[in-house]
């Protein structure tokens, strides 16, 4: 087979069995059934570590990497976070309820979202999440009213757009001042916002927040945004005396899916922004802000496996040949939304034949619902085999759904040479269970 890249934790053993993280995946498949979701506990752990360690060592004092839930958000997740001591980010009722039903503290909570209602603002409050980071001024006003009817002063940042286009990489003035996302310099709304914000009794503004994009290779993006941003800050100084203690630069650092993907250095990356963030606030004449960086997929993409059972493999002559599965769309939806790409493995490599180019297909009532197109599988692979598609730690389980009414599949966690579940499957009846 040519399936040379093997994402990290992945190997082959002697007699062609797929590992993750050192345990068989077909043994893993025959114990919990499929389709599976599998992760590495201590490759999430390491991917914290590096952030931590980084963010600690070449930034400002007092930075500190938020985990992103959105990624992947369950309970164990919050008790790994709360472990290793990152804050985190939030963007609904529930994966606060989420986080907080594990005694995560709140107070290292940053609260997302353009549309935040006020039964959010509400329950958000009351469980005392540190920090709003808001988007608009309505959404300002509101927050302000909530808090000023709980008698506190609730502690914010404020959503900037600085105009980066993250795929184009270049700073345009125009590039990203349309998004439905936080308030553009360049239009004048971030500066009116904090105006505003500066007003309000029952806010505290804390700082800065931008976010341009995810997945994003291209060196310059997170230290453009960075220069831009500290611009703002120096200017909120100048017309306002006020002084950003934090500056959140976001997420989107990229993660290697296949092959053909940029392999990344981030600990020299992250090293390079705190420099350049160092370096041009003492250009500016400001006091280098504490910086929070908010990596998701970073943190868990490359700690994630899915493992299938095939269902069959159709063969059109002249056409394609396509290798359906156990699952689909319904438990990795990232090719119908973004046609993202995977590396898929099967299980077991020995005698199975020459690779054979397949799209990977999933069993819900959509043509869409493609897994994988144009990878390369052994020939001899049938009903019964079992395939891992790797890298999908990051907006799989997330973003999964019941559509057609499939039960989702189960998380699982490795730790050690050992397994648990995280997240138990769902059932046909537990997919029912909200029906009256
Ligand atoms: C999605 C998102 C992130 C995480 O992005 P990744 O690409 O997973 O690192 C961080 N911050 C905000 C505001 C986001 O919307």
């Amino acid at each position: 087979m040519n399936n040379v890249f093997l994402p990290p934790d992945l190997a082959r053993s002697g007699e062609g069995e797929l590992t993750f993280a050192g345990q068989s995946v077909s043994a893993l498949a025959d114990r919990y059934g499929t389709p599976l979701y599998l992760y590495d506990e201590a490759r999430i752990r390491e991917n914290c570590r590096l952030f931590l360690r980084e963010m600690h060592e070449s930034f400002p004092s007092g930075s500190r990497p938020l985990y992103a839930g959105k990624a992947a958000s369950f309970r164990q997740i919050y008790r790994v976070m709360r472990e290793e001591g990152m804050g985190i980010d939030v963007v609904s009722s529930g994966e606060i309820h989420t986080a907080a039903s594990v005694n995560y503290p709140m107070d290292s909570a940053f609260f997302h979202g353009n549309s935040k209602t006020d039964e959010e603002i509400a329950f958000a409050m009351d469980r005392s999440v540190g920090y709003f980071v808001v988007d608009n001024p309505e959404e300002l006003l509101a927050v302000d009213r909530a808090a000023a009817r709980r008698g506190i002063r609730q502690k914010i940042l404020l959503r900037i757009t600085p105009g980066v286009d993250p795929h184009t990489y270049a700073a345009v003035n125009t590039g990203c001042v349309d998004s439905k996302f936080g308030n553009s310099i360049e239009t004048g709304m971030a500066e009116e916002i904090l105006g505003l914000a500066l007003s309000l009794p029952h806010v505290a503004l804390v700082g800065f927040h931008c976010h341009v994009g995810s997945q994003v290779f291209y060196e310059d993006v997170f230290e453009t945004c960075a220069r831009i941003m500290l611009g703002f800050c120096r200017d909120a100084e100048k017309r306002h005396g006020y002084r950003a203690a934090l500056l959140d630069l976001g997420g989107g650092y990229g993660v290697r899916y296949v092959e053909s993907d940029p392999e990344v250095d981030l600990s020299a990356k992250l090293r390079s922004l705190g420099r350049t963030v160092r370096e041009y606030s003492a250009a500016l004449g400001i006091p280098a802000p504490a910086i929070l960086l908010e990596p998701g997929r970073a943190i868990v993409a490359d700690a994630g496996l899915t493992v299938y059972t095939v269902g069959a493999v159709k063969r059109i002559p002249g056409y394609k040949t396509y290798v359906s599965v156990d699952g689909g769309m319904t438990d990795n939806p990232r090719f119908a939304l973004y046609k993202s790409r995977y590396t898929c493995l099967p299980a077991k490599e020995s005698g199975t034949g020459a690779p054979m180019r397949c799209d990977v297909v999933g069993r819900c009532c959509e043509s869409g619902d493609i897994i994988a197109q144009d990878v390369l599988l052994p020939s001899g692979i049938a009903r019964g085999a079992r395939i891992a598609v790797c890298t999908t730690g990051a907006y799989n389980y997330s973003m999964s759904s019941r559509y057609n009414r499939f039960p989702r599949p189960p998380v699982v966690m490795l730790r050690d040479g050992e397994s648990y579940v995280a997240v138990r499957r769902e059932t046909p009846e537990t997919v029912a269970e909200n029906d009256l």
